[in-house]
């Protein structure tokens, strides 16, 4: 139901082994939003996303749906309706474009999966022409389409988007944007995105975090980030 809490983080911490990363942090995400996480290079977004996906151990709670799911394993996470596209894609380079949907789909045992396949080749057309091909034949942009419509196929209720723009050219990036606000509209789709892109993200966002040294700084309606003045000096290059 569109206000309740889909993922609600309290007191998160997390890192690498020794490094500490995340120094104790709230945030939440409700249903149907879609929210960005700001932050400089290094700030701890993408390890706030892998905290969520079950792919680092955490501290604090991490509640998904109301249920616990801070210390689960990131496959079960996947089952439990999260689905992570990782920074730089992750996409099966040696796999054909359907063998990347089908990967995507392993979680689940109904017979639609050809459906939902045709589903997102709709909203991704390149794709459904490109379908024999290799994943690694694909552009920037078609790979990045791809890594998503993959995710999209373990049927998630909370989709977690780390840097899609990463590397593609301005054009392509707006279009990407243009359809996750589109699969957001169509679907009710839950996203949580991690971006550089501070401009386009708060674009398609109904609220936003920004994370500072593994601290959030500052979060609001996205609106109201976009004409922060320190947000706009920091974040959106103006
Ligand atoms: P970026 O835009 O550069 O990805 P970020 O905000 O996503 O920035 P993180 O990737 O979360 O930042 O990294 C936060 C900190 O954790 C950085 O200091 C980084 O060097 C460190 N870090 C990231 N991954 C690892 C790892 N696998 N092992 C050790 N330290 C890591």
């Amino acid at each position: 139901t569109p206000g309740d809490r889909v993922l609600e983080v309290t007191g998160l911490r997390g890192g690498y082994g020794q490094i500490q990363v995340l120094h104790g942090f709230d945030f939440h995400v409700e249903t149907g939003e879609i929210v960005v996480i700001l932050g400089a290079n290094g700030a701890g977004k993408t390890t706030t996303l892998r905290a969520v996906s079950g792919m680092i151990p955490v501290e604090g709670s991490v509640k998904f749906k109301g249920e616990e799911i801070g210390g689960i394993k990131a496959p079960d996470i996947v089952r439990k309706g999260v689905a992570h596209v990782p920074q730089g894609r992750g996409t099966l380079n040696e796999l054909s474009v359907e063998d990347n949907l089908r990967v995507g789909a392993y979680i689940r045992d109904d017979d639609e999966v050809e459906a939902d396949m045709d589903r997102w080749f709709d909203v991704y057309p390149v794709l459904r022409e490109r379908r024999n091909q290799r994943a690694g034949s694909l552009s920037g942009g078609e790979q990045q389409m791809l890594a998503v419509s993959r995710a999209l196929m373990s049927r998630p209720e909370l989709l977690l988007l780390d840097e899609p723009s990463l590397g593609l050219a301005p054009l392509i990036v707006q279009d990407l944007f243009n359809r996750f606000a589109e699969i957001n509209k169509e679907t009710g789709m839950t996203m949580l995105v991690v971006e550089q892109n501070a401009q386009l993200a708060l674009a398609v966002a109904d609220r936003g975090y920004v994370i500072e040294s593994g601290q959030i700084s500052f979060d609001g309606p996205a609106q109201e980030l976009m004409h922060d003045d320190k947000i706009r000096k920091a974040y959106l290059g103006v």
